[in-house]
Order: structure tokens, then C-alpha cells, then sequence
């Protein structure tokens, strides 16, 4: 017997679950399965922080709000940053962001990930729309003109009008789908752990512009950081091997001390970074959204709001569809949110390949134009507050 839904989201990570919940919120009589490899630990000890932390703007905080998990999200534990400070360990750059300036309360939230899907776990579980198969292994994919079919190792046999992948930078979907990516070779891997340092963080995210890559301190409560080094694989692999006390100083050092000594050191861990965007991000009866479509450098914190964008985008062009009466599935229909999110997505990617390019230079000319960019640029307000406006997601609102 084969189950039929109007959808079926493959992955139910911060991306593929918020679109479950906004397509549920948006049309009451839509059957959703959602299909996830993996069981996330939902049980965790609030004691100790989530070493994946996600820098939330405004415009996710409103979907967020939209969905009906943003109280649930606040209720666990999250961290408003009102500043940011960025600054050029190779030039006499920096510039300064301020929410005040803006006339807001906060650029955005620090929040670890296991919050977010904790609070998507449990609105998902309200929401009698969505079925979810968890953990549940993908076996098959084929693609019919009216349907797209799916079978499960244990051999539940699912059918849909419209499949999304949401199943992350390795995307299987995007995979069986064979759509080709472009990408940049990067070779930059994150060390990601969380401190505690000897000054206050003053609720700011600073980033230190190294040669090797951007060094993140990003606030959470009670003082404590979470950090997010990125640099070469091989480097960020020393940085784990060292004892607790050498990191703690290597630390210090490569973020000049700003926040004083490094008091204590959580778990690290490392992760590989990619760039790369899709060649097409639907096909008929398919689409992809957040990493498995565009997957960029964590620098300025913007994957999953991009992701995010992406479910906004898609969930207006299906409710679209429906009310004009069209196929959901149809590429005329799905190549709509293609347009609609390639741009954006591409000038990010774009943006943040120039970084890194811009600030690994150790070109003495590189470094004084740098420096010269970055410090004219804080003292133009408008366009701080452009720069603000676009990376609080509030001008695609
Ligand atoms: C170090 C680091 C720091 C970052 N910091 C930020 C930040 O501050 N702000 C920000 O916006 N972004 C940040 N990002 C990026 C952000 O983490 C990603 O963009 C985001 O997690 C993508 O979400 P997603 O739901 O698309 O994919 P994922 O989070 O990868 O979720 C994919 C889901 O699909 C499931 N899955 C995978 N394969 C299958 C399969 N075959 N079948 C079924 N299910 C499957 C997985 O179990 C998972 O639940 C950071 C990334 C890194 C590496």
C-alpha cells in the first residue's frame, strides 16, 4: 500500500522542520510526512551549551513567531547580541555595529541549535497535519510525472505531488535528484567549542579577521562564548589535539586578548566547511531548500537565515499555487522559488568567498585598502546601516 501526501520534506533539521510547521500553520487541509534519518537527543542537560550555536536574525525570529515556536524557543535559553565588532588582525581596520544606532533592541539572538529543534520537535508533534517518520532510513526515490514516489528500508512506501529536500550540505535528495553543484575550493575547516572568559562579552559578537580565517566569539548567557575558529583543516586539527591549557592560551592570543583570559574550555570539535550552490534548486515534483541548496562559510552567520528565507519564499509560492489552482509539483510553479531565492543566495555566497579571499591576503597594498574599506565604512552611517539592515534580514522583509 502506498500513502499518499500533498508533500513529503526529506530532513527535519532547523530548515526542512520549519517549513513542515509553516506549510501546517498556512493550509489546514495539507498532508505533510516528513522523513528524518536521524533522532535528534531532545533530552539534553541545560547544564553545559550546545557546541552548534546559530546566529538568528530578525527576519527568521519573525518566522519563527509566525510558526508558533518562538515563545518555546525563548522559554529554553537564548542570547540577543546588541553589538557587533569586527576587526583586521593584519591592518589597523574595524568597524562597529550597534543596534542602538538602527533604533532596535538587538541585532539578532544567539541560540544553540538543539533549542530550535527542540522547540520544532515539539510544535511539529501539535501540528496533526505532519506525519513524521523518525528515525527512518530513505531506500528509493523515483520521480512519475504526477508524483514523485519514495520507499523506506523497512519498505513503507510513501507517494507525494511535491518532494523537498532539506537533508543538509550532503543532500541524498539532491543526490538521486542528480543536480550538480558549483563550489569554491575552500579548504577551511571550524573548530567550534564554548569558553568562559575573564571579562564580560557585553552581549557583542566579535569576530577577529585572522590570515588563516575568522575568529568568532559569540555571546550566551551568564558570560560564557561560544566560539567558532575557522582555518585550515590541518590547523584546526592541531587545535583539538592540544591539552585544555595550551588551546586556552592559543586562544587568547589569536583574539588579542580582547576579553581578557580564557577561563574555561568546553568540548571541541571540528567541522568542514563548504561553499557551493546548486546548479537548479527544483525539478519537477522537486525542490531544495537551506544546505542542500547553498551551503556558505559560517563567517557571517547567515546559513540558516538563508535557509530559512528559502521555506518563507517556498510556503508563499505553494499557498500561491493552491489558491490559483495549479499543481504544486509543476515546474512552472517551482521554478518561481528558484528565481526567487537564487539572487540572494548567490550575492551571500559571493560575499562571503571576497572575504575570505580579502582578509587571507597578505598583500601589504591588500591589507591598506582593508583596513582604509573597513574604516570608512564605520564612519558612514548610512551605509552601516544598510549593511546592518541586510544582515538583520530586515530588507527582505
Ligand atoms: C561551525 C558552523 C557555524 C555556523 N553558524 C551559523 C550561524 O551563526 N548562523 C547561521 O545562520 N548559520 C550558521 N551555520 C550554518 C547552519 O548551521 C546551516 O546552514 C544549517 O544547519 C542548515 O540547516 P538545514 O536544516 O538545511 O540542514 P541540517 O542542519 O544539516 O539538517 C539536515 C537534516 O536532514 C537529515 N538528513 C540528512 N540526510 C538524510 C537522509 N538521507 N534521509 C533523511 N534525513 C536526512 C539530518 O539528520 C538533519 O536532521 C553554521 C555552520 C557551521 C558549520
Amino acid at each position: 500500500m502506498v500513502k499518499h501526501y500533498d508533500i513529503i520534506i526529506v530532513g527535519a533539521g532547523m530548515v526542512g522542520a520549519t517549513l513542515a510547521c509553516g506549510l501546517a500553520e498556512a493550509m489546514e487541509n495539507f498532508s505533510i510526512a516528513v522523513i528524518d534519518a536521524n533522532a535528534p537527543d531532545l533530552d539534553w542537560d541545560s547544564d553545559g551549551y550546545d557546541m552548534r550555536v546559530s546566529a538568528i536574525t530578525r527576519a527568521s525570529q519573525t518566522l519563527f513567531k509566525n510558526i508558533g515556536v518562538w515563545d518555546s524557543i525563548t522559554n529554553q535559553r537564548v542570547s540577543p547580541y546588541r553589538d557587533m565588532f569586527v576587526w583586521d588582525a593584519g591592518g589597523k581596520g574595524e568597524i562597529h555595529f550597534d543596534s542602538a544606532d538602527m533604533g532596535e533592541a538587538d541585532l539578532g539572538h544567539i541560540i544553540e541549535n538543539r533549542v530550535i529543534v527542540k522547540a520544532l520537535r515539539q510544535r511539529i508533534a501539535e501540528l496533526r497535519q505532519i506525519e513524521l517518520f523518525c528515525p527512518a532510513q530513505l531506500e528509493s526515490i523515483e520521480f512519475n510525472k504526477d508524483k514523485t514516489h519514495l520507499i523506506l528500508k523497512d519498505k513503507t512506501k510513501l507517494s507525494a505531488s511535491l518532494v523537498v529536500g532539506a537533508d543538509g550540505t550532503r543532500s541524498w535528495l539532491r543526490q538521486q535528484a542528480d543536480i550538480a553543484v558549483k563550489g569554491w575550493d575552500f579548504d577551511q575547516a571550524a573548530l567550534v567549542t564554548t569558553v568562559k572568559t575573564e571579562k564580560y562579552h557585553q552581549d557583542t559578537a566579535w569576530q577577529r579577521f585572522l590570515s588563516t580565517g575568522p575568529l568568532a566569539f559569540l555571546p550566551l548567557t551568564d558570560g560564557y562564548s561560544s566560539i567558532v575558529w575557522s582555518t585550515s583543516p590541518d590547523e584546526a586539527k592541531r587545535l583539538t589535539g592540544i591539552s585544555e591549557s595550551e588551546f586556552a592560551l592559543e586562544l587568547e592570543q589569536a583574539f588579542a586578548s580582547k576579553l581578557g583570559k580564557i577561563e574555561s574550555v568546553a568540548g571541541r570539535a571540528v567541522f568542514p566547511l563548504r561553499l557551493f550552490e546548486t546548479l537548479h534548486y527544483v525539478k519537477p515534483r522537486l525542490a531544495l531548500v537551506g544546505d542542500a541548496a547553498h551551503t556558505i562559510h559560517p563567517l557571517a552567520g547567515q546559513g540558516v537565515n538563508l535557509g530559512l528565507a528559502d521555506v518563507a519564499s517556498l510556503i508563499t509560492v505553494i499557498t500561491d499555487a493552491l489558491n490559483d489552482k495549479k499543481d504544486i509539483g509543476d515546474l512552472k510553479v517551482l521554478r518561481r522559488y528558484e528565481r526567487w531565492r537564487r539572487a540572494d543566495n548567490r550575492s551571500m555566497l559571493v560575499a562571503m568567498d571576497g572575504l575570505k579571499r580579502l582578509f587571507g591576503s597578505e598583500l601589504s597594498a591588500v591589507k591598506g585598502l582593508r583596513s582604509l574599506g573597513l574604516n570608512i565604512t564605520d564612519r558612514i552611517t548610512p551605509l552601516k546601516n544598510l549593511i546592518m539592515q541586510h544582515a538583520m534580514g530586515l530588507d527582505s522583509k
